[in-house]
């Protein structure tokens, strides 16, 4: 299994490798001493994570090859406009052209799309941001694997069913053994080129602890490896990095800075952002973003939200539901609906049409079981699959029945590969590079 093109080494410019596949071609940050012209690797969010045998590689490449250009001709026959069919209101004509065309939209513009209610409106607006998603993207659909390593928190956020509001929760920790072996099998067995490793914030890893693993994942295996522990100090962040983390995934939660601190009693809005500000310093790729559906947020925030993951300068979005979960504050507060988390990716998208990579987070699809096949036509261009061990990530319960949850991992991949191949994507990722 498969989930990255194999690419050929066609130039050097600074610290960047220019890679060629099928006539694309990607930079990505070189990360190896003796790379040199004609090798084959594999890049993952921009940076070169392995290097591959002439012969495997150009395997690799025949089986993909007659698949690829079908895959690319289906993804933009799906994705064309046919704007001047629809006979809809002037002003919502003129924001979708300004978009199509690549013109930046005003703040007033993308709010009057999150406003909007009407079927037809939002049919519209998601056929938009499908076509800018495959006019500045392609076809191309990141397939990350999430290892959820332990449950245990310190925090008490006031929406999620691993905090210490909740007592009723059946609490495991991996091993260092556990989660490098969990990582080995989704890398080796599996395919998968980047990984993210989550938890609560969990004393009981210590940063040293957090770096032993992720040295160890990368002695064994080639990955690009995402850390999500919450706050680990910008320090802890310097020392990860240093060890070979690549990533961050963090969300700020929600960028309303009162909200904020009334879900999170004990922390600061500044301080996440401070976490998310260093690490993009450092290197590393962020995926960020919000809760959608918080009590008491408005679509203005939402809007800030979504503007502030683009000042952040992530490189996926990762906007999903808020879910009730029973032992917790929120236990009574409804869900937000399937239309406002659409319409949320898709202003995403047409907040940030060239570069963003959008995730469909598995609290969408826990919201919306077509979340996938409908979020990937609205904009978005990524998934995660859980590859936690099944006996652990049952207990992984930041909201009540989880998606995919006991689902073996070949099923996963089975069910998201068929999406993806009747989509018209192809689960690559090359990336481009903020270095
Ligand atoms: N400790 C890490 C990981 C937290 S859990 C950190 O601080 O980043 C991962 C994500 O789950 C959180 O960022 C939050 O956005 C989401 N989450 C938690 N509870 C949730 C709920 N009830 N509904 C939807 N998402 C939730």
């Amino acid at each position: 299994m498969c989930y990255a093109i194999p690419g050929k080494v066609i130039g050097f410019e600074g610290k960047l490798v220019k890679v060629e596949y099928f006539g694309e071609v990607k930079q990505a940050v070189n990360e190896f001493d003796d790379l040199e012209l004609g090798d084959y690797i594999y890049a993952q969010g921009g940076y070169t994570i392995k290097k591959i045998p002439e012969a495997e590689a150009l395997s690799i490449l025949a089986t993909w090859k007659e698949t690829f250009f079908e895959l690319q001709e289906l993804d933009l026959r799906l994705s064309r406009l046919d704007l001047e069919k629809a006979g809809i209101d002037k002003k919502f004509a003129l924001i979708l052209d300004k978009a199509a065309e690549d013109l930046a939209l005003k703040e007033t513009d993308l709010l009057y799309l999150l406003n909007l209610e009407g079927e037809k409106e939002l049919k519209l607006l998601y056929k938009v941001a499908n076509f800018l998603r495959q006019k500045h993207l392609g076809n191309s659909c990141c397939v990350h694997g999430i290892i959820e390593f332990s449950n245990h928190c310190s925090q008490n956020c006031a929406y999620c069913g691993i905090s210490t509001h909740n007592r009723d929760l059946r609490r495991y920790r991996m091993t260092k053994q556990q989660i490098a072996d969990a990582a080995y099998d989704a890398i080796e067995t599996w395919g998968f080129k980047a990984l993210v490793l989550q938890s609560g914030e969990d004393p009981a890893y210590s940063v040293a602890d957090l770096a032993e693993i992720i040295q160890e994942i990368k002695q064994r295996s080639a990955v690009l490896i995402f850390i999500s522990c919450g706050e680990v100090g910008l320090n802890g962040l310097e020392k990860l990095y240093q060890a070979g983390a690549r990533g961050l995934l963090m969300r700020f939660e929600t960028g309303n800075p009162k909200l904020y601190e009334k879900l999170h009693p004990d922390r600061s809005l500044a301080s996440r952002l401070a976490h998310l500000k260093k690490a993009f310093e450092l290197g590393y790729l962020l995926i960020t973003g919000g809760l959608i559906g918080l009590p008491g947020q408005t679509r203005e925030d939402i809007l800030k939200d979504i503007l502030l993951t683009k000042e952040l300068r992530t490189e996926m979005y990762t906007f999903g539901p808020f879910l009730p979960h029973p032992n917790t504050p929120l236990a009574l507060t409804p869900p937000p609906s399937v239309k406002e988390v659409l319409k949320t990716l898709a202003v995403a998208r047409l907040a940030d049409a060239k570069d963003g990579k959008i995730v469909v987070t598995t609290g969408f699809e826990t919201l919306h079981p077509q979340a996938r096949e409908e979020g990937l036509v609205a904009g978005a261009n990524s998934v995660m699959l859980n590859v936690t061990p099944a006996e652990f990530s049952k207990n992984y319960l930041i909201y009540p029945k989880r998606a995919h949850s006991g689902e073996r991992l070949k099923e996963q991949i089975d069910t998201t590969l068929k999406i993806l191949r009747d989509l018209g994507r192809a689960p690559t990722d090359l990336g481009v590079t903020h270095a």
